[in-house]
C-alpha cells in the first residue's frame, strides 16, 4: 500500500470516528470504529411520569439521554458495556437506573446516589445494592454545601460500602481530596474512582499534585475524563493530554479508564469523538495501555455479573 493511499485510509477511518459520516455507514463498518471499549461514565434520563424529577431538577431541553437510544449509540461504536451513573435529576431516587439494569442484563452496570446527610445513607446503599446497583457516588461542592463529606457519618456510609464489596465514586474538585484522605485511610479494602481527574483545570499543578497524592493507595482509580470541559482547544483537546500523561505516569494505566459522560454537554464533542480520544488521539499509549483505558480497568472495577 503507498503511503498516500494508507494516509487516505487513516483519514477515512478518523473522520468516520469523529462522527463526519451518517450513522447508517457507521453501523455498516464496525470495524472503522477502533478496538471494543467499556464506557465507564454514562447517565441517562427520561421524561416520564413513572420516574418525576427533584424539585428544581435542571433538566436540558431536547436531549434524548434514554437507556433505548445509549444502547443503539453503544452498538453502532462498539461499545459492549456501560456504567451508568445515576443522573442528579432524580437525585436520590434510583428507579429508572435500577430499571435499566434489569431491563438489559449484561450490559450495564449501575451507580447509584443516596442522601449523603441523611441519617440511614448506609441502609439506604444497602437497599439500592440489593435492587442490582454496583456502588455509589458522592459528589461534595466545593464550597460549604459540601462540607457533609468531614461528617463523621460518612465512616459508616464509606465502611458499608467496603462491606458490601462495591467502589465509592467521587465526583469532587481538587480542593476536595484532602478531606476524602482519611476516609479512605480507614477503609484500605474499598475500591475509590475519582471522576474526571477530579476537574483539575490544566496548568494548575497544585490541584493535580492533591490528586496525584492519592496514586499510593493501591485501590484508588481515575477516570480520564472531561477533556472536552479542561481543554481550551477544540476537539481534539490537545492541551489536556499532558495532564493525562501524568495521571497515567502516576497511577498506571490499570488503574486509569476512559469514559464519554454521554450525553452531558455534547456540543463540546460527540459521544463518537469523545470514545476516538481514547481509541486513537491521545497519542502516548502503547497497545497494552490502550487496552487498560479502554475497557480492561473498567472491567476490574465494575466486572459483569449477573444479575
Ligand atoms: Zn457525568
Amino acid at each position: 500500500m503507498t503511503h498516500s493511499r494508507r494516509a487516505f485510509l487513516a483519514n477515512t477511518a478518523k473522520a468516520a470516528i469523529a462522527g463526519a459520516v451518517l450513522p447508517a455507514m457507521a453501523e455498516a463498518a464496525p470495524q472503522t470504529i477502533g478496538p471494543q471499549a467499556i464506557d465507564s461514565h454514562v447517565h441517562v434520563w427520561v421524561k416520564d411520569p413513572r420516574y418525576p424529577f427533584a424539585e428544581g431538577a435542571n433538566v436540558p431541553e431536547g436531549v434524548d439521554a434514554s437507556v433505548e437510544t445509549l444502547l443503539r449509540r453503544m452498538e453502532a461504536n462498539h461499545v459492549s458495556r456501560t456504567v451508568l451513573i445515576q443522573v442528579s435529576h432524580y437525585k436520590w431516587d434510583n428507579r429508572y437506573l435500577v430499571d435499566c439494569l434489569t431491563r438489559f442484563p449484561g450490559k450495564f452496570a449501575g451507580v447509584c446516589r443516596v442522601n449523603p446527610e441523611a441519617t440511614d445513607a448506609a441502609d439506604q446503599l444497602i437497599y439500592w445494592v440489593s435492587q442490582g446497583c454496583d456502588g455509589v457516588r458522592l459528589s461534595p461542592a466545593a464550597d460549604a454545601s459540601g462540607d457533609w463529606i468531614r461528617q463523621p457519618r460518612m465512616y459508616s456510609l464509606w465502611a458499608q460500602c467496603e462491606r458490601l464489596h462495591v467502589p465509592m465514586t467521587l465526583l469532587l474538585p481538587a480542593s476536595r481530596l484532602p478531606d476524602v484522605r482519611p476516609l479512605i485511610d480507614k477503609n484500605q479494602g474499598l475500591t475509590v474512582v475519582s471522576d474526571h481527574m477530579a476537574d483539575c483545570p490544566i496548568g494548575d499543578t497544585a490541584s493535580l499534585a492533591k490528586l496525584l497524592e492519592l496514586a499510593r493507595y493501591p485501590r484508588v482509580f481515575v477516570k480520564i475524563t472531561h477533556l472536552w470541559s479542561l481543554s481550551k482547544q477544540s476537539y481534539p483537546f490537545r492541551d489536556s493530554y499532558e495532564m493525562v500523561a501524568r495521571v497515567r505516569d502516576a497511577f498506571g494505566s490499570q488503574r486509569i479508564m476512559g469514559g464519554t459522560d454521554w450525553p452531558i454537554k455534547t456540543e463540546l464533542a460527540s459521544y463518537e469523538q469523545r470514545l476516538a480520544l481514547y481509541r486513537e488521539e491521545i497519542p502516548f499509549f502503547n497497545a497494552e495501555e490502550r487496552k487498560d483505558v479502554l475497557y480492561r480497568t473498567v472491567q476490574r472495577v465494575w466486572p459483569s455479573r449477573p444479575k
